[in-house]
């Protein structure tokens, strides 16, 4: 494991902010930035101008835009401003994983991953300060829940990676995927996390395919329906458990939208869509709980009909979790029988062990207002 040396304060916000009124820049998507720039008399081109310095040549300093005249590189200073996330460490896995913690301007810590493979890298990007859906085997649910993240905090992930992982300078050290798995669930920050998305997609930003670009939700099927509404993106599913009573446990918002209802919304979703892709089931691997031959049968019938990508997660423990990996005994015989009944099924490997930066592992610094982590450290016996 290695510590990168985070960069400063000024290399991070070379604009500062002005007044409170004063709009951050890096967090408007394309209609959004030609609303602002109509809204100071300017044209709607500039948005793609101004989209392209930011995005793509990494310039946050609008004196540096020189297709702008002065006159208007002088309003920008005064009406907006570009700020990013601090890096508050830096660290890169043996492996190739590397990991940024981020301070947020309230003093929050969240995270986001770069995980390299062969000929693609992903950055797992956090949409919320913690998670409020106390998922009982995942590390992020038990520090509890603070706050959304604006667009600008979700998109600052995406452009402090790409600037920092450019000045590496070594081949295959690029963005050309991003998954919204990182810390909380992203379609309860529903309109900041769909910007944040457009932005990834832009031609004149981030320029990814729909393809490209992953929502993974642990199942808020309102959300769902709307997201298939408005755009056009891959989505995955955290599903975990075949029926409801275990999924009530392992994953409590299946008590308020239990698995019929999230697999009907799994099949409005792929209907909507252009091109009818597959979702992504992820399912973490907890021995005695969930990894029965019984249990993989009961997968299959369930998602019958729908094209599925299964994500099998052998679990990342953390201290005081209560659960255990499967043997890979159990995960290569429930992966088989997904197989024989031709699910298209991969294990996903553990990356970035050494730095913590593995599935459910993120845990960030935050002020939890849930009061969950203050429920976790007293003892469990005697609280019924
Ligand atoms: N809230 C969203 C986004 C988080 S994605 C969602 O639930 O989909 C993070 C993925 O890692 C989810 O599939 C989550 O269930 C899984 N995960 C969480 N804790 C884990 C752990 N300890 N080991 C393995 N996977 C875990």
């Amino acid at each position: 494991m290695n510590t990168i040396q985070p960069q400063t304060e000024d290399q991070a916000t070379v604009q500062v902010k002005i007044d409170s009124s004063a709009t951050n820049l890096l967090g408007l998507d394309r209609t959004g930035l030609e609303e602002f720039f109509e809204s100071i008399g300017e044209k709607k081109f500039r948005a793609t101008q101004v989209m392209k310095w930011i995005h793509q040549l990494g310039v946050v300093d609008f004196q540096e835009m020189n297709n702008l005249s002065k006159g208007l590189r002088n309003r920008l200073v005064e009406s907006s401003y570009i700020q990013n996330l601090q890096v508050s460490e830096d660290l890169l896995s043996n492996d190739g994983t590397r990991k940024w913690l981020l301070k947020l301007p309230d003093g929050n810590v969240i995270e986001a991953v770069f995980i390299p493979e062969d000929g693609r890298g992903t950055l797992c990007v956090s949409s919320q300060v913690g998670c409020a859906l106390d998922c009982s085997f995942c590390s992020t649910g038990r520090q509890g829940f603070n706050r959304n993240l604006t667009t600008a905090e979700i998109i600052s992930q995406v452009w402090l990676a790409s600037q920092l992982l450019d000045e590496e300078k070594k081949p295959g050290r690029k963005i050309t995927n991003v998954v919204m798995m990182g810390m909380g669930e992203p379609l309860l920050n529903f309109n900041n996390v769909v910007a944040a998305v457009r932005i990834m997609m832009d031609d004149f930003a981030y320029g990814l395919s729909k393809r490209r670009v992953t929502v993974s939700t642990a199942g808020v099927v309102p959300a769902m329906d709307r997201l298939g509404d408005v755009i056009d993106m891959r989505l995955a599913v955290s599903l975990h458990a075949t029926n409801d009573e275990l999924r009530n446990e392992l994953v409590p918002v299946n008590k308020k939208y239990p698995l019929k209802e999230l697999m009907a919304a799994c099949r409005r979703f792929i209907d909507k869509q252009n091109s009818r892709s597959r979702i992504t089931f992820e399912y973490v691997m907890l021995e005695g709980i969930n990894d029965r031959p019984e249990h993989a049968r009961e997968l299959i019938k369930l998602l019958e009909g729908i094209p599925t990508l299964m994500n099998l997660i052998p679990f990342n423990p953390f201290e005081g979790s209560g659960y255990r990996t499967s043997s890979n005994n159990a995960i290569s015989r429930f992966r088989q029988i997904l197989q024989d009944s031709g699910m298209t099924t991969v294990v996903r490997k553990t990356r970035g062990d050494d730095i913590d930066a593995a599935c459910g592992q993120l845990a960030g610094k935050i002020e939890d207002k849930s009061r969950r982590h203050r429920r976790f450290a007293e003892p469990r016996f005697g609280m019924e």
